[in-house]
Formats: structure tokens, C-alpha cells, sequence
């Protein structure tokens, strides 16, 4: 069998990558050809993503890919979820695209009251979070009516990145679920939910499952032939796919970034009021299954941090050293609230940790080390307190935790996540989401029978470092 090549558009909230996959029919080797910063951008109080900036770098990064590998067969993209380009009929913009981080929807969010909050779960099996899409819909349709004549479709950020490849107008299941307007019971938008907040049914297609071909890339000259796949375009519905998960279901997969998302495959929603309380999100993987998750604050505290002390690691050797200089600090005794809305979007993320610590009368770190002690224990405690929670509504007893994620190369964290929740922790060092938009792509060209043949072949390859609860 000759070897395939893969690309996957890989788009994070802090930076975006595209990575090569070639799979010889047993391994899958991967070049990362492109790697970009992404940041939103303050505009007169709100936010949002520089979308032409961001399609440059895929360009470019598209050809890096074409050049090492000419015979590149295919494309895919998965990104965060939730932001979207409200579209005219071929496709332009005709609204900028704001972050989730924009602070204008949280008056209707708390609006919702808990009625609204309650209806719209057992609807959408989705909490109320203010950058919800639904919302962030609800406030750009009141803050400008005429949207609803002008705006004809609504394309979530990998669904527009695949219509700028392919020409092709798609929205994409396991992305379409985080929106909180999919019926929980079904696959399909939800007709009640759209109703109750307003928004245009007609925006939207019917979701679609990959993995399938789109059709060629007819939208990057040069890249004529290769073919643009639609893959799980939510990136940690790609990361779960990726998880060389146990096939009796008894792993819980913790993807760590900016968030931390700790959840499970599952072939029903978990609702009700505890799944509600434990703010539950029934999200799908890319064909469909339910995905429970719950997201917890995670990397993003360090990133923003780190900002503040001017020193953010620019080595896997700086990495180490600042991580080494943590874990030789004491655990501290009061761990932060990761629930506390002032850590969403800080102006400084160190002077919002010292308000919190003082309202609650705890010491002040004194340095870098002691902050990032601080934040590595808070976020293993959000691990465990999910993996409790995720284990006590589905009944089902968790073996392992299996982490994916620039988090997994922290061994810090890996470790007290391991020693909070008193399970083993399986770090993989891997771009967890391209690997799984990469096995999609594999899958729909053929090349690979299904996601749980690749799973099996690929955890061959793997060597996860392990740390065990102490
Ligand atoms: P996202 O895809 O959400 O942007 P990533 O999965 O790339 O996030 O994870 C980014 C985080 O991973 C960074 O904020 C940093 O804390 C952590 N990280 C990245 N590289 C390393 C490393 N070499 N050692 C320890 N932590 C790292």
C-alpha cells in the first residue's frame, strides 16, 4: 500500500496549525508545515476574530503541506465552536464575526432566568454559557434587526473555512451541537429552541455527518486535486475521535488547552436537573453519538498570566523549567473558583486571581512558580470534580483518564490530575484534534475501514507517559 498524505486546518482560539498526516496502512507519521498565532482583536468594546488573517495562514500553511508533500490527496478543517459568519446566498459576510470572549450577551444571559435556562436544556441538552451561539445570535439580531433580511446563511468557523476550500455551504454536526439550538433527541436543529430565541430557521441546513468528501478544493490555486474532506468540524469532537480509547467505553478523555474538556462517548444524552446543575453539555461526536462533556476554565488562566509576568516559554525547555519551578512549591491550601466570572476575560489575569484570593481571604502568590502552582492544582480539582460528576450520572465506573492537548505535555497538571480525581492519568503528547480530522479524512477516502479500526492501529504507535494517583 503507498503512503496517503493528509492535511488538517487545525484552528485554536491562541494559535492555528496545519499538519500533515501520511499513513502508511499501519502508521501515521505527522509533519506540522504551519504553525500561526491567532488572537481576537478589541474594536470600540467588543471583539472579534481577524477571519481574512486567519485564511492567509491556511493558504499558506495549504501550500508549506503541497510543496513537502505533492502528492497531498485531501483537506479537512475542525476549529472552536460556538463563533460563526453570518453569510449573504454566495457566501460573503455581512456581519463581523465576533469572539465567544465578547462580554454582549451577558445581560441576556442573565435574562434567561432559570425557566429559560431549564427549557432550553431539555430542548438542546446544552447549559446556559453566555457565548452560547444562540445568544450571541439573539443579541446580534437585536442590536441589529436588519440582519435578519440581509443574513441568509449561518456557517460556524470550520462549515466557512470549507466553503472558502470547496465552495460548498455545509454546517457540520458535532460543531452545530455546541450552538445549543440542536435537538437533544434528535439530529437536527430544534424548531422550539430557534423559536425561543428568535432566530431565523432558514439560516441553517439540515447538520451533516462526515466523514465525506466535499468535493475538490476549488478555493487555494495550487491545490487543485486534492480533495476537501468534511470532518467532526467541532476540534474536540476531532480530539475525542482520536483517543485511543479502550473499546469497552471506560475511559474518560480530558482534551486540556485553553479549556479543559473532560468528558465521554455515550450512546444517550445525560439530562435532567443534577446533569444540569453539573452543567452537562451533550455534544456529538462528528457521526452523530452523544459526547457528555463538561468544560471547565483550564490553560487559559496560565496563558493569560503569563502575560502578565512578560514571560511567556517559548522552548519546551523553557516549558519544563517553569513547570519544574512550580511543582517545587507547595500545593496551595485554598485552590481558586474556576466558576468566578471575573476569570473569564480579565483585562490581567494576575490582578483578577489576587481579587478573588483576597474576597476570600487566601495568601497572594508571592511569584510566577507559586501562581502557576496555583493554577495547575485548580484546574486538576475542575478534572476531578468532572469526572466525579460525569461518573455519577452515567453510572458508569471510569478506568482511566486519557489526555490529549497542549496540557498533556505539563506533568504538573497531568499529575494532579491523576492525584485529585484517584485515577490514572494516560498523557498523549499529540495534536489530539488533527489526529482525528486526519482519521476522518483516511476514513472517507477509503483508506481506513472506520474510526475504531484506526483507534486500534493507532494506539500501537502511542507511548502516553502514565502517572498514578499518589
Ligand atoms: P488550544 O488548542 O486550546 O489553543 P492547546 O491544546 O494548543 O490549546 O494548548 C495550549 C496550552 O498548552 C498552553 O496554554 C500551555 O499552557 C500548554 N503547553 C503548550 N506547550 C507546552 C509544553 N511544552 N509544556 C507544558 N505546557 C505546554
Amino acid at each position: 500500500m503507498s503512503t496517503v498524505h493528509c492535511a488538517a486546518v487545525d484552528l485554536g482560539a491562541t494559535s492555528g496549525r496545519v499538519i500533515v498526516g501520511s499513513w502508511d496502512g499501519s502508521r501515521l507519521e505527522l509533519n506540522e508545515v504551519h504553525r500561526f498565532p491567532n488572537q481576537f482583536r478589541s474594536l470600540a468594546g467588543h471583539e472579534y476574530w481577524d477571519i481574512p488573517g486567519l485564511w492567509t495562514e491556511v493558504r499558506a500553511g495549504l501550500h508549506k503541506a503541497k510543496e513537502v508533500h505533492p502528492k497531498l490527496a485531501s483537506v479537512g478543517v475542525d476549529a472552536w465552536a460556538v463563533d460563526h459568519v453570518l453569510a449573504d446566498a454566495r457566501g460573503r459576510p455581512v456581519y463581523p464575526v465576533h469572539a465567544y470572549r465578547d462580554l454582549r450577551t451577558a445581560a441576556l444571559s442573565r435574562d434567561l432566568g432559570r425557566s429559560g435556562i431549564e427549557k432550553v436544556y431539555r430542548l438542546t441538552g446544552v447549559p446556559n454559557y453566555p457565548y452560547n451561539t444562540s445568544l450571541q445570535l439573539q443579541e446580534t439580531i437585536q442590536s441589529c434587526p436588519g440582519i435578519i433580511g440581509t443574513a441568509k446563511r449561518c456557517l460556524f468557523i470550520p462549515d466557512y473555512f470549507n466553503f472558502l476550500l470547496s465552495g460548498r455551504m455545509v454546517n457540520e454536526l458535532s460543531v452545530a451541537s455546541h450552538s445549543q439550538l440542536i435537538d437533544v433527541n434528535g439530529t437536527g436543529w430544534s424548531g422550539p429552541a430557534l423559536r425561543f430565541f428568535g432566530i431565523p430557521s432558514g439560516w441553517f441546513r439540515p447538520p451533516a455527518r462526515g466523514p465525506r468528501r466535499l468535493g475538490p478544493v476549488v478555493g487555494v490555486p495550487g491545490l487543485e486535486g486534492v480533495t476537501s474532506v468534511l470532518v467532526a468540524g467541532h476540534d474536540t469532537a476531532s480530539a475525542f475521535a482520536a483517543m485511543p480509547a479502550a473499546p469497552e467505553g471506560t475511559d474518560l478523555y480530558l482534551s486540556s488547552g485553553t479549556w479543559s474538556l473532560l468528558g465521554i462517548e455515550n450512546d444517550a444524552p445525560l439530562l435532567g436537573p443534577r446533569a444540569l446543575a453539573e452543567r452537562i453539555s451533550n455534544e456529538r461526536m462528528g457521526d452523530g453519538r452523544y459526547r457528555p462533556l463538561k468544560s471547565c476554565l483550564g490553560l487559559w488562566l496560565l496563558e493569560r498570566l503569563l502575560l502578565d509576568f512578560a514571560s511567556r516559554p517559548t522552548t519546551p525547555a523553557a516549558w519544563r523549567q517553569l513547570i519544574a519551578s512550580a511543582a517545587g512549591t507547595a500545593v496551595p491550601a485554598v485552590l481558586l473558583d474556576l466558576g468566578d466570572a471575573s476569570l473569564f476575560n480579565p483585562a490581567s489575569m494576575r490582578g483578577a486571581i489576587d481579587a478573588q484570593l483576597r474576597r476570600r481571604r487566601a495568601p497572594i502568590p508571592r511569584d510566577l512558580a507559586r501562581y502557576a502552582r496555583l493554577i495547575c492544582a485548580s484546574v486538576a480539582a475542575g478534572h476531578a470534580s468532572a469526572a466525579a460528576a460525569l461518573s455519577g450520572l452515567s453510572g458508569k465506573a471510569f478506568g482511566r483518564i486519557l489526555m490529549v492537548g497542549g496540557g498533556s505535555q505539563n506533568r504538573l497538571l497531568c499529575q494532579a490530575t491523576a492525584d485529585a480525581a484517584s485515577l490514572p492519568v494516560k498523557s498523549y503528547a499529540l495534536e489530539g484534534a488533527a489526529v482525528g480530522n486526519i482519521a476522518a479524512q483516511l476514513v472517507a477516502l477509503g483508506e481506513v475501514r472506520d474510526h475504531a479500526s484506526f483507534r486500534r492501529k493507532y494506539s500501537r504507535q502511542l507511548e502516553p507517559a502514565e502517572y498514578y494517583p499518589r
